[in-house]
């Protein structure tokens, strides 16, 4: 296993990415960029939480947990801390992209890994989307030679047909170059994967809209954030998730892009 940096969004979607190999990634760095818990509070309540703190820190343990059952150490686990200390709610990544861009970059000099493993921009969560752009603004801020290979897993994006939008998973958004890579699970390694997405108990709702059958990887292409991922209403908008529509989100891209000088 090379040297590799994950970083996603929210605590579980390191396990749902790459979870079959985890045991495998000692030395390896899972950066989770927000704490899991929206700021209204809105799911720490539907989760039964009375505050949100409680929520947070069962969202941490939970992702300690997983780490346990892969035999790594809780360590390995980093918060994307902020130059001001603070950590960013989850929904909340899309409105600190050059804050999230800086911080990152800082866990890749400390690490200098060979590969960065992270969402792809498709539209499906604010915070996967500010998470690909913050990664790519991270590696393109150091020198060509020492960059790393950012690697995407595959997550979801707005299916098409009929009327509604609803949550496509398991496959990357047609359409984006590059050759997937797609790893058959073994019957273990799906056993030990469902256990590891059990302990994100605070989840399971939407934690049964993904298979176990498979991992996917490619290395990311050459994006333009600046441009919709796809035509059409994207799923965070039919969502409402982080209340930033695709417009928004890539009028916050042009300004981290010009104030990071990309
Ligand atoms: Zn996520």
């Amino acid at each position: 296993m090379p040297q590799v940096l994950v970083v996603m969004a929210h605590p579980d979607d390191e396990v749902l990415a790459v979870g079959a190999r985890m045991h495998r990634m000692g030395g390896c760095r899972f950066v989770c960029v927000t704490d899991g818990a929206p700021e209204n509070g809105a799911d720490a309540r539907a989760h039964g939480f009375r505050s949100l703190e409680q929520y947070r820190a069962s969202r941490r343990s939970e992702l300690e947990a997983a780490l346990e059952l892969a035999g790594l150490p809780v360590s390995s686990a980093a918060e994307l801390l902020l130059e001001d200390g603070t950590r960013v709610p989850d929904q909340g990544a899309a409105g600190r992209l050059v804050e999230v861009a800086r911080a990152v970059g800082r866990h890749l000099r400390d690490l200098h890994p060979q590969v960065v493993l992270t969402h792809p921009y498709e539209g499906g969560h604010p915070d996967h989307d500010a998470t690909s752009f913050a990664v790519w603004a991270a590696v393109h801020g150091i020198a060509t030679e020492k960059r790393p290979v950012v690697v995407e897993s595959v997550a979801y994006h707005a299916g098409t047909g009929g009327t509604t939008v609803w949550m496509k998973t398991g496959e990357f958004l047609p359409g984006a170059a590059g050759e997937v890579r797609i790893c058959e699970l073994s019957r273990a390694e799906q056993v030990r994967k469902r256990a590891m997405l059990g302990c994100f108990r605070s989840q399971a709702e939407t934690l049964e809209q993904f298979g176990v059958e498979r991992e996917m990887f490619r290395v990311a292409p050459a994006y333009d954030f600046a441009l919709a991922p796809h035509a059409g209403v994207l799923l965070y908008e039919a969502y409402g998730w982080g209340g930033v529509t695709g417009e928004a989100f890539r009028e916050r891209v042009r300004a981290a892009r010009e104030e990071l000088g990309l």
